[in-house]
């Protein structure tokens, strides 16, 4: 990174975020097993939009406590965001656990891994840790061992509740409540097909 350049800017919507969580924890929870992903998008100057999630990967291990997906798998996911143009910026997987956000915090291998990441692959990708819904809220860790970063959440329902270094934990309500004020009826919004 450049000399008082910003750290990247990593963008989310707040629906795509609740999508990854359903893709990588869903639901029940005593069918948990752990499930990784790339979360890939469109990469502006300093900003790393994430709109994509990659193909599934295929695992040689794979139970409630850890992955670890097939070295070909993983390399053809990678190829298939290149073709369509689009830079891998977050690898996600999943814990077990709910309710709590101490159970996003990353394990010795996941800082490992994702130092190796952003020393050989790529140097601002960053992890993201997801917990299966519980009374329809659950929470999600972002972080990255050696590069700082920016994020930020656009959308109803995902709040930051922690924020500690490069590690940022935000609560994602999976169901947010519609708050709008009720108007006439000939207000309400209406979709056309002609
Ligand atoms: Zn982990």
């Amino acid at each position: 990174m450049r000399k008082n350049s910003k750290p990247p800017l990593v963008l989310f919507g707040a629906s795509f975020m609740r999508d990854v969580v359903r893709e990588l924890a869903p639901l029940p929870a005593s069918e948990f097993v752990e499930r990784g992903i790339f979360i890939s998008g469109p990469q502006l100057k300093g900003l790393n939009i994430c709109c994509h999630m990659s193909r599934r990967m295929s695992y040689q291990e794979q139970s409630a406590s850890g992955i670890v997906a097939t070295a070909a798998s993983t390399l053809d996911a990678l190829l298939e965001l290149h073709r369509q143009g689009l830079i891998a910026h977050v690898f996600a997987h999943s814990h077990p656990g709910t309710g709590c956000s101490d159970a996003t915090q990353p394990s010795r291998t996941d800082l490992r891994f994702m130092k190796n990441v952003q020393h050989d692959f790529r140097a601002d990708m960053i992890g993201m840790i997801v917990l299966t819904p519980s009374e329809g809220m659950t929470f999600v860790r972002f972080f990255s061992p050696h590069m700082d970063f920016r994020i930020r959440v656009e959308g109803s329902g995902v709040y930051l509740s922690e924020k500690q270094g490069n590690e940022y934990v935000y609560r994602i309500e999976m169901q947010p409540t519609l708050r709008y004020r009720q108007t006439s009826q000939s207000a309400r919004p209406a979709l056309f097909c002609l």
